[in-house]
């Protein structure tokens, strides 16, 4: 029997030879390379992550691979699958995001409120399925980076439980860790103040504050400062600005900039938990899940009237219109969306 060919679900250790030859470097980053590789036996792309072992040591990656054969028996639908490892290049084999990072999608393209919104909400739905784990599974690694988009730009969360707060940690060791990755932004402030509590759910839930304030701007959270002045200002309650939310934005809007500013709160204790938040953000999408009828404009572009003139606000990039899965989820017309995506 072939290695690969094993029960369903079942972690699997990958040798380089089961992937093809040709290995597509898609990024690379502070902690490794990220490869779009093709599994031999299965004749699909899949993304193979590597780590670079000298950042942390070899130690933290052996714990790393130790914990992730149980983290990949995880399923739901807005987390990453993992499909296994590769220990000759100290890799996760996992699935194939067409569409890449968010972090990458605001930047290329202006993403109209209903998908903004909806993102937002399989975020959350995200989060609230690893928190409400018992214990809870704790990301400590949320940002735009690790919310993956897939060919109908649905997200899934990904890198989960790779970052960890171990027994007796040195608080320093911790932030230096984080601040490797480039994640200053997202990290809540009691976590570089005295505090001595490790970590817990509501470090995540900050993290996912900062999220929303880039899904609705479009733009990096404290651009242009450097590590010791985002420490600074945001050990002082400062936040990124509110006002880069665009004004034409519907009324809704107000509602999701107040989630965002509770998860971000100063207080950890005041940040809702993802259970609370969950059923927020899902009325929020709800509102957007009726657009009215699509027409064909006098030169042939898609027009779309709906109730709501904020949901064709100012396109700065490429417009990604709203997608559904199905046309039952609202009317619209598929081939006039996809000649718009190509
Ligand atoms: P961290 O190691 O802290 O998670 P990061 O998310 O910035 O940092 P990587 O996880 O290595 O770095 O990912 C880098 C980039 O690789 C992502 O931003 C994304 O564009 C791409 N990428 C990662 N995983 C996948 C995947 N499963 N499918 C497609 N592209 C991916
Ligand atoms: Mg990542």
């Amino acid at each position: 029997m072939d290695r690969l060919d094993r029960a369903p679900g079942q972690f699997r250790n990958f040798q380089k030879d089961d992937f093809e030859a040709d290995w597509i470097k898609v990024a690379k980053c502070k902690s490794g390379e990220v490869y779009q590789v093709k599994v031999k036996l299965w004749r699909e792309k899949c993304a193979l992550k590597t780590f670079d072992t000298t950042l942390c040591g070899n130690n933290f990656y052996r714990k790393i691979i130790e914990e992730v054969s149980s983290i990949a028996k995880l399923k739901f639908k807005y987390i990453m699958p993992i499909y296994g490892m590769c220990s000759e290049v100290t890799a996760l084999v996992m699935e194939y995001m067409s569409n890449g990072s968010l972090n990458n999608l605001l930047a290329s393209h202006t993403l109209m409120w209903p998908k903004k919104f909806q993102m937002i909400h399989e975020t959350s739905l995200g989060m609230n399925f690893l928190h409400s784990m018992k214990p809870p599974l704790l990301h400590l690694n949320l940002k735009t980076s690790n919310i993956l988009v897939d060919d109908h730009l649905h997200i899934k969360i990904s890198d989960f439980g790779l970052i960890h707060w171990e027994e007796g940690m040195n608080k320093t060791l911790f932030m230096e860790r984080l601040t490797a990755r480039g994640n200053i932004s997202y990290i809540p402030p009691e976590t570089f103040t005295d505090s001595p509590d490790p970590p817990g759910t509501t470090f995540d839930v900050y993290s996912f504050g900062i999220v929303i304030w880039e899904i609705l701007t479009q733009q990096k959270p404290y651009a242009g400062c450097s590590v010791t002045t985002v420490l600074l200002q945001v050990s002082q309650g400062k936040r990124p600005c509110v006002t880069m939310i665009p004004d034409q934005r519907p009324p809704e809007c107000e509602r999701m900039i107040s989630i965002m500013k509770q998860s971000w709160d100063d207080d950890h204790r005041k940040r809702p938990p993802f259970s609370d938040i969950v059923k927020q953000t899902e009325a929020l999408s709800e509102v957007f899940k009726v657009p009215g009828p699509i027409h064909r404009g006098k030169n042939g572009d898609v027009e779309q009237k709906a109730n709501y003139p904020w949901l064709f606000s100012s396109v700065k990039k490429i417009t990604i219109p709203e997608m559904s899965d199905s046309p039952s989820d609202g009317q619209y017309d598929k081939e006039a969306i996809l000649s718009m995506l190509s």
